[in-house]
């Protein structure tokens, strides 16, 4: 079986004392929590402060980002820095980044590739805007951004890497997708995913829906058999909604 993960994208908020303060609340209220993966990716200037709070906490630390290379790229983080202060894991390609910062699928896919070379865990974001989605084109979509943002990635490379379907409409919007519509998502994704690898690299890959997720939709889309988990951005910043989510009701 596939253990979830809640995953939360802090994006550019929280000062360290904030940041702090909520990643002690955390701590202490979902540390007996095992048999959900927790994720937490707050702003880079909380990542040194936030690794010795979480030392002695199941509760991963996370970049929301990286640069491929290392050397001269002036305002960048790369893979490496981002282990060296305690990050086990990156969202890659988060449809903030490819739609305000016009990173393209071929970017993402060295980005994906440097992180799992350095030996982090990846959170591949992938998902549609309501144009396309009105236009019959979501899984074309789907299909372009995971087998270009995805390629050259074996099956064992794939233990690492994480999809989160995040569909562009959804996210931060309240509106989010109906279980149905994520569900139909999710198959199609892991469809794919055994095309292009195989069935049982399929079954296990872990795939998040992301999205105006809150505490009054999580038990609906975790009751989903191909949802295996949340990314979640405004819910994460308030340690009640989070705690509640990452709780969220078992069938
Ligand atoms: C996100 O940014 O990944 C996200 C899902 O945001 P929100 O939960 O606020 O829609």
């Amino acid at each position: 079986m596939r253990t979830p993960i809640i995953a939360g994208n802090w994006k550019l908020n929280k000062t360290v004392d904030e940041a702090l303060a909520l990643a002690k609340d955390l701590k202490g209220q979902l540390s007996d929590l095992t048999d959900v993966e927790i994720i937490i990716a707050p702003p880079f200037t909380a990542l040194a402060p936030l690794a010795s709070t979480l030392t002695d906490s199941p509760i991963v630390l996370a970049g929301q980002n990286c640069f491929p290379s290392e050397g001269a790229y002036t305002g960048e983080i790369s893979p490496a820095l981002l282990r060296d202060v305690g990050c086990r894991a990156v969202i890659i390609g988060h449809s903030e980044r490819r739609q305000l910062f016009a990173e393209q699928d071929d970017f993402i896919n060295q980005k994906v590739k440097a992180a799992l070379a350095t030996g982090l865990k990846v959170i591949f974001c992938i998902g549609e805007t309501l144009t396309e989605r009105n236009e019959n084109r979501t899984f074309e979509v789907l299909e372009k951004q995971i087998r270009m943002g995805m390629s050259g990635l074996d099956s064992a490379a794939m233990t690492r890497l994480t999809v989160a379907y995040e569909p562009i409409w959804a996210i931060g919007t309240g509106q989010t997708a109906s279980n149905e519509q994520a569900q139909e998502a999710h198959h199609f994704i892991r469809g794919l995913l055994s095309q292009l690898f195989d069935v049982s690299t399929a079954e296990a890959t872990r795939i998040l829906y992301g999205g105006s997720v809150k505490p009054d939709n999580i038990d609906g889309l975790m009751h989903q058999a191909d949802i295996d988990g949340a990314l979640v951005g405004g819910a994460s910043l308030k340690a009640c909604d989070f705690i509640r989510i990452a709780r969220y009701k078992r069938c």
